[in-house]
C-alpha cells in the first residue's frame, strides 16, 4: 500500500502535463473507483482545462485545473491510490488497456491513472475553493508540530503506540513500514500502550516521525530512489531479516492487525508483548 513518499512519487509523475490543456478525456465510468463520482460531469469540466498544479496529503492527492466548460472555473481531482493505484506519463498515443481507469491525453501526453485492485477513488468536483471531501483539517506529518502530536497521543492513550501511529485522522499518510520505522529509530517497544511513554520516548517518537516523513519525502518522493542501508525497511520485509544496528534477528507481533517487525534490544521495554496485541 503506498504511504506518503510513494504517493508524493506519484504525484510528481503528472507534473510534466503541468501548464498543458486536456485535449480529450478517456475513463471506465463503470469501475468502482468512481463510485460517487459523477463521469459525465468530470468529462464535460476536464476536456478543455489546463492543468494547474497539485498537491499530496498523507495517502491522497488534489489536482487543481482551470475549467474550460463550467463556472466557476476551477476544477479538482482527487485521487487516492488504495492498494495498487498509480499514476504515470505516457506518450500521447498510449492506448488504455483494462486497469487504466483514467486517461488525460494533452498534446504532447497522456497522463495516466492505474488501479488493478480498485481499492483507489477518484473523485471530482468543481468550485472556486477545494472541495469539502479535501481534507485540510490533518496536517501534513513532515511538518507536524509538537503540540499537535502530544494532543493526538494523550487522546489516544489506550492503544498501543504502533496502532496509534496509523491512526490516518493524526498521521495521514504513515503506514505500516512507515510507523516500524519511526518506532525502531526511537527506541520505543512498538506494543506499550501510548499512555505509558516516558517523556524522553515521546520525543524521540516525535523527532522520529519527522525525520522518517522528511526524509522518505525527499529520497523516494523525488525520484523512488532506495533508502539508505542503515534503514530498518530493508530488513522489515524478510522472515530473516536482522536489526542494521547489531544484527539480532528480528522479532514479529501483529499489533492493530498489522505485522510489526522491531528489534528486542534496541525497542525494550518492561511490558511484555501480548500475541497479538489487539487495538483497545
Ligand atoms: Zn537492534
Amino acid at each position: 500500500m503506498p504511504e506518503l513518499a510513494e504517493v508524493e512519487y506519484f504525484r510528481r509523475q503528472w507534473n510534466a502535463g503541468l501548464g498543458g490543456r486536456v485535449r480529450e478525456v478517456a475513463l471506465h465510468s463503470r469501475k468502482r473507483v468512481f463510485r460517487g463520482t459523477n463521469t459525465r460531469e468530470l468529462i464535460r469540466c476536464l476536456t478543455g482545462a489546463r492543468l494547474l498544479g497539485s498537491i499530496a496529503r498523507g495517502k491522497r492527492m488534489l489536482f487543481r485545473f482551470s475549467s474550460a466548460n463550467a463556472t466557476p472555473a476551477q476544477s479538482w481531482l482527487g485521487i487516492h491510490l488504495g492498494m495498487t493505484g498509480r499514476l504515470q506519463c505516457a506518450a500521447v498515443e498510449f492506448r488504455p488497456g483494462k486497469h487504466d481507469h483514467l486517461v488525460l491525453y494533452q498534446r504532447d501526453r497522456a497522463l495516466v491513472f492505474q488501479d488493478a485492485r480498485q481499492f483507489g477513488r477518484i473523485q471530482f468536483d468543481h468550485g472556486e475553493t477545494p472541495p469539502l471531501w479535501w481534507d485540510e483539517a490533518t496536517p501534513e506529518v513532515s511538518r507536524m508540530t509538537r503540540g499537535f502530536f502530544d494532543t493526538f497521543l494523550a487522546r489516544h492513550a489506550r492503544p498501543p503506540i504502533k496502532a496509534v501511529l496509523l491512526m490516518q485522522s493524526g498521521f495521514s499518510g504513515i503506514g505500516n513500514w512507515m510507523a516500524d520505522e519511526i518506532l525502531w529509530r526511537a527506541k520505543v517497544a512498538p506494543h506499550k500502550q501510548t499512555g505509558e511513554l516516558t517523556s524522553s520516548e515521546r520525543a524521540r517518537t516525535f523527532r522520529a516521525t519527522r525525520f522518517v516523513a522528511r526524509e522518505s519525502l525527499r529520497i523516494i518522493g523525488a525520484d523512488d530512489s532506495d533508502l539508505p542501508r542503515t534503514w530498518l525497511i530493508h530488513e522489515r520485509w524478510s522472515a530473516r531479516g536482522k536489526c542494521p544496528k547489531h544484527g539480532m534477528v528480528l522479532r514479529r507481533t501483529t499489533i492493530g492487525g498489522r505485522t510489526t517487525a522491531w528489534c528486542a534490544t534496541c525497542q525494550s521495554s518492561r511490558a511484555k508483548p501480548r500475541d497479538p496485541v489487539e487495538v483497545a
